[in-house]
């Protein structure tokens, strides 16, 4: 076995030990909302946001965008488990803005191995690649505050998505753990 694959089924072992009341716990989330967040390591929503088992629903994907699947789990969501108030929150220092899809195509085309980043973005090794990359769309990110914008304004704006459901839009700040709410009039601002 891998070192990691020993290391999980430890914690695991440890945490499945002191289960406890937890094997009671209901499938619809006993808090009634959502959160749509960024895969970053960086991120726990359960330290953030104050979640225990059973509390919420977590969506992740790398950047934390609405993409189709996440508003299908989102959809899920309210129509069968009843969330009724849902956070989308990018963060400070997101991956999604150090590439575009252009980059992330020619990279995958040279080659699958890990790319590395430095100071001319990033690079690849080269070697047994594919251009399949060039038919995903990467979701990548310009901007933070308009990624957010963006992404509430297409859940609130789905129609499988009813207006009565709250959709809050923050960025969180990697550097002070802190959620900044965003807010349409603040890109009004920024923009004038
Ligand atoms: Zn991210």
């Amino acid at each position: 076995m891998s070192k990691i694959l020993n290391e999980v089924l430890a914690a695991n072992a440890s945490y499945s030990a002191g289960f406890g009341a937890r094997a009671k716990l209901a499938m619809p989330p006993a808090r009634g909302f959502a959160i749509l967040t960024c895969m970053d390591a960086r991120l726990d929503p359960a330290k953030f946001a104050g979640l225990a088992e059973g509390d919420a629903h977590v969506i992740r994907n790398a950047g934390g965008r609405a993409s189709d699947d996440a508003i299908r789990s989102l959809v899920i969501s309210y129509k069968l488990l009843g969330t009724r108030e849902w956070f989308v929150v990018h963060h400070t220092d997101c991956g999604m803005e150090t590439f575009t899809d252009e980059v992330m195509r020619r990279l995958l085309a040279s080659s699958l191995k890990t790319a590395s980043f430095g100071p001319d973005g990033w690079q690849d090794a080269g070697g047994g690649g594919s251009t399949e990359g060039d038919f995903v769309d990467w979701l990548t990110i310009r901007d933070q505050r308009e990624s957010v914008l963006s992404d509430v304004g297409r859940i609130r704006s789905h129609p499988l998505v009813p207006a009565s459901i709250p959709v809050h839009g923050f960025v969180y700040d990697v550097r002070s753990g802190a959620l900044q709410p965003i807010r349409p009039a603040e890109k009004l601002e920024k923009a004038s």
